[in-house]
């Protein structure tokens, strides 16, 4: 017998040793668990072993063992029935990853939810009247106060409010906007695309590095409807440079009557330059300097849940609100709760202290020190090379681009930094760090103080298991 056919017989017989689908489901161990999550959990899970383990012998494995077989087949049941959205230890510095859910919220705001979400609520009920009320006047009132808006509303993301304001007011017509905010904000926000699935059409002006106003001016037409300015809030163009002001755009808007609208992106209701960053837009300045209408987020440097605020024109916000989208837009109650309990932060002026993203702002290298040497004490003892160094967090988010904060943090030196950061991916629950200068830095500013037990647990868990294969 040649060698080719000895193994594709001895393939043959790994073959015919695994289990028949049926043989496997009398199983009285995978039999509790169809009774637990029903049989088409179990099911799916026995042929997904089945089809992996056929995969290993034509690779030239052999069959696996029963109890092995038995392992591989509750580890998919057991993982099948996992949530997948769970909580994620943030060691990476970077406030708000919009990968690992931007803005963590306030106490205050998680137990709005939680009252919002366990009982009935006054969301559209007037209590003082005793009939339908607008689920909108939970932020509005609140948002105008902070801003000194006439009017706002508030929809389900930015993008959203950037989208539903050129649809309400430039469907058909056109938009004027600088060659250099044709911005990309990631995961698709691409402005000129969200110009098109709006119905408006775009007129670009300028160049990538200038645009003058002249540009802006030569390029309104009777088909205008409105200036956009968009804020590019997740990179810099430096060098020669020339942008038209917000409010040379609003006497230009004026004068051939138009409307201007303002995407800025994150909207600090803080002054970020008193944190030692530099000036994020603050969405009342935007309306001082003439904007009808400004749109920004509700879970960057807002620090609340995800949602896209509109402020502005109380004739214009009226319109968006009677507007066929706005019911496609709307906000649910949970989101209406944690964005009133954030907004009152910043009421009492206690924003800086109560909301994460503004504690992480605000925690100084010092601080940060106290918080990492007793953790690289700790990994020490375990075995690690753990060692405080200075580097920099970052802002993150689309917000603040190239600025960095100061921080102390724990640096691991190990054989493969790639593999260690896989590995604490794949604990549980996952931790998030990132790799600078070949060593594991895991930053204080982004670790929430309920996860630093499980940081430190899962840090010395990963170690102790070793490299995997
Ligand atoms: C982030 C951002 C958006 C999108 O906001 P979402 O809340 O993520 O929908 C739009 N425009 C600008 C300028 C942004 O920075």
């Amino acid at each position: 017998m040649s060698p080719v056919s000895d193994a594709e017989s001895s393939m043959h017989a790994a073959m015919r040793a695994l289990p028949a689908v049926e043989e496997l489901l009398q199983n009285h161990t995978l039999r509790a668990y169809e009774r637990k999550v029903g049989r088409g959990v179990v099911l799916d899970a026995v042929r997904a072993a089945l089809d992996a383990a056929r995969a290993d012998i034509r690779a030239g494995g052999g069959a696996p063992m029963p109890a092995l077989l038995l392992d591989a087949i509750t580890e998919r049941i057991e993982q099948s029935i996992r949530p997948t959205l769970t909580r994620v230890i943030n060691a990476t510095g970077v406030i708000l990853h919009t990968n690992l859910g931007r803005a963590p919220l306030s106490q205050d705001a998680l137990q709005a939810i939680h009252d919002a979400a366990t009982s009935y609520s006054n969301l559209e009920y007037d209590l003082d009247a005793g009939e339908r009320g607008s689920r909108y006047i939970h932020a509005r009132e609140l948002l105008k106060k902070l801003t000194g808006a006439q009017a706002a509303l508030v929809v389900n993301n930015n993008a959203a409010a950037v989208m539903f304001i050129l649809r309400a007011f430039a469907q058909q017509r056109e938009v004027i906007v600088s060659r250099g905010q044709l911005v990309e904000i990631g995961g698709g926000f691409r402005v000129p695309d969200v110009l098109s699935e709006s119905g408006a059409r775009m007129v670009e002006v300028g160049t990538t590095n200038r645009t003058r106003v002249a540009d802006f001016e030569n390029a309104v037409s009777e088909k205008t409807a409105l200036l956009l300015r968009v804020h590019p809030s997740n990179f810099r163009v430096v060098g020669f440079t020339e942008e038209v002001t917000l409010a040379e755009m609003s006497a230009l808007a004026r004068k051939h009557n138009l409307l201007l609208a303002d995407d800025l992106g994150s909207g600090a209701l803080l002054e970020t330059s008193a944190f030692g960053l530099a000036h994020e837009p603050m969405p009342q300045e935007s309306l001082s300097a003439g904007a009808d209408l400004v749109a920004f987020s509700g879970d960057k440097l807002l620090g609340g849940p995800q949602c896209g605020i509109i402020i502005g024109k109380a004739e214009l916000v009226a319109r968006l609100e009677k507007h066929p989208l706005a019911r496609a837009l709307r906000v649910d109650k949970l989101t209406l709760a944690a964005l009133q309990a954030t907004l009152l932060h910043y009421l009492k002026n206690e924003a800086a202290q109560k909301i994460p993203v503004w504690q992480m702002i605000s925690a100084n290298a010092d601080a940060l020190g106290k918080r990492a040497a007793p953790w690289a004490e700790r990994w020490n003892k375990s075995g690690l090379a753990a060692q405080v160094i200075d580097t920099f967090s970052t802002i993150g988010g689309g917000s603040l681009p190239g600025e960095t904060l100061p921080t102390r943090a724990v640096s691991l030196a190990v054989a493969s930094p790639d593999a260690l950061v896989a590995q604490l991916r794949a604990n549980e629950p996952p931790i998030v760090a990132r790799i600078e200068n070949q060593r594991v830095v895991i930053d204080p500013r982004t670790v929430l103080p309920h996860d630093e037990g499980a940081l430190l647990e899962g840090i010395e868990r990963v170690w102790r298991m070793g490299p995997r294969a």
